[in-house]
């Protein structure tokens, strides 16, 4: 983890000790302190629930809605078992910030799901961990066990009366789990495939019972928020995008890596933190939220900030905050065939526009990258994208036709220049696509 790049961090302060996931370590740092004051001091449900929606904590796996909110949907009355899941099934190219939290700071998801088990009444949780990733889904199973033993988790906790078990679950790999009717539907057993909305999880989620679920950053930063208190964490951060976000940095810089920075942070020091664009070359292209999010031309990203009303405005979105680098070497032809194949391969294939659009998006980009582009190709992928938009289950379909919109209307003149010229604008000794980009977590 970059912890010296940090700007203010939160959940990655002082994770540059020895062993930093270890509970002994995580109590020094002040853990379990907002867990252990709610439950002894009986602060009522609905208080968490209103210091987390002061907070303006908004959903860090990539949707950006409000989790105090989306706690609030939970029915507050119900018979039986109600559920917290722990989305950790970190899978989108360019994505990588939720297993460093797993690996150095996993008491703070645990703390984090235990106030949020409270908050909503749910009494078992789970957190689905991507597969592919064995070992720090092992490190995050003996964070339990230490919780387990030191009673943060389990019956009675802290001698409260409030019961709350958690675990682990290990995913495959598939990325259409990190939608989160699928992951429900993997937990249970099932093939991990998209559900119909609504029904929402809020009402019917696992094994058919109210569940929330949320991403691992989002958890984490909970204590942090009972801690210092609502106000004070949207304070660290901007007018509607509160807090801190930890933002994994990825391509053509000098320093890849994770950097956790307030809210509002202008684009261009982020750059610096992560050393500058490699080799001295210019900035060409940045993808600011993760594969999915449309791609922003060097000159508006040097402009913006990094938020989510900001990036809205560049014709992107803020995502999980993976940000993915291009410098002026990138040919942009292969950057979104990579990208293409990706959603081609992982595509769950339940509706006709995904299943079918994928495919076709992926063999026209890689024609036109192989030098046999026809000359109506970009109509029609112009054609296509609409096609899959807000026609499917999931959103899978809208995170594969997205980047293909943006790429054609910011650099619709290197396709049309690959179909007529049957070759690359950038010479192919300076592209470095090929050089494990786009690899990271695919
Ligand atoms: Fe599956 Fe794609 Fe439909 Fe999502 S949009 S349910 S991934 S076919």
């Amino acid at each position: 983890m970059a912890i010296l790049g940090s700007i203010n961090p939160m959940l990655m302060r002082g994770l540059d000790g020895d062993k930093a996931w270890r509970l002994e370590d995580y109590v020094k740092r002040g853990g379990y302190a907002a867990l252990t004051r709610i439950l002894t001091e009986k602060v009522p449900p609905e208080a968490v629930i209103s210091e987390v929606k002061k907070s303006v904590l908004r959903g860090r796996g990539g949707a950006g809605f409000p989790t105090g909110l989306k706690w609030s949907f939970m029915p507050r009355v119900f018979p039986i078992d109600k559920y917290i899941v722990c989305n950790s099934d970190e899978g989108e190219p360019g994505t990588f910030k939720d297993r460093d939290i797993l690996s150095y700071n996993p008491h703070s998801v645990i703390e984090g799901m235990a106030i949020a088990a409270y908050a909503i009444g749910a009494s078992r949780g789970y957190n689905y961990i991507h597969g592919e990733i064995w070992a720090i889904y092992k490190r995050f199973e003996e964070a339990l066990d230490e919780a387990r033993a030191a009673g943060y988790i389990g019956q009675n906790i802290l001698g409260s009366g409030f019961d709350f078990e958690l675990f682990a679950h290990h995913g495959y790999g598939a990325y259409v789990c990190g939608e989160e009717t699928a992951l429900i539907e993997s937990i249970e057993g099932k093939k991990g495939q998209p559900r119909f909305k609504p029904p929402f999880p809020a009402s019917f989620g696992l094994f058919g019972k109210p569940t929330t679920v949320n991403n691992t950053e989002t958890l984490g930063s909970i204590p942090f928020i009972m801690n210092l208190g609502g106000d004070a964490y949207l304070e660290a951060g901007k007018a509607n995008s509160g807090g801190t976000k930890i933002f994994s940095v990825s391509g053509h810089v000098n320093r890849p890596g994770n950097y956790e920075v307030p809210m509002g942070t202008p684009f261009s020091t982020l750059l610096e933190l992560a050393g500058g664009v490699r080799g001295g070359r210019k900035l060409k292209a940045v993808i600011p939220g993760g594969s999915s999010a449309p791609v922003v031309p060097a000159e508006m990203m040097m402009e913006t900030t990094m938020d989510y009303d900001s990036i809205a405005k560049t014709g992107s979105m803020l995502g999980s905050g993976a940000v993915i680098v291009m410098d002026e070497s990138t040919c942009m032809v292969k950057a979104l065939e990579r990208l293409a194949f990706f959603y081609y391969e992982e595509s769950c294939g339940q509706c006709t526009p995904c299943r079918e659009g994928t495919n076709w998006m992926y063999r026209i980009i890689h024609r036109i990258e192989n030098g046999q582009g026809r000359p109506g190709d970009l109509d029609l992928l112009k054609d296509i994208t609409p096609n899959i938009m807000g026609r499917t289950i999931c959103a899978l379909g809208d995170a594969a036709a997205m980047p293909v919109q943006s790429f054609l209307k910011h650099f619709g003149d290197e396709f049309a220049y690959h179909i007529e010229h049957k070759q690359c604008l950038v010479p192919r000794e300076l592209q470095r696509i090929g050089s494990g980009f786009f690899k990271a977590t695919a």
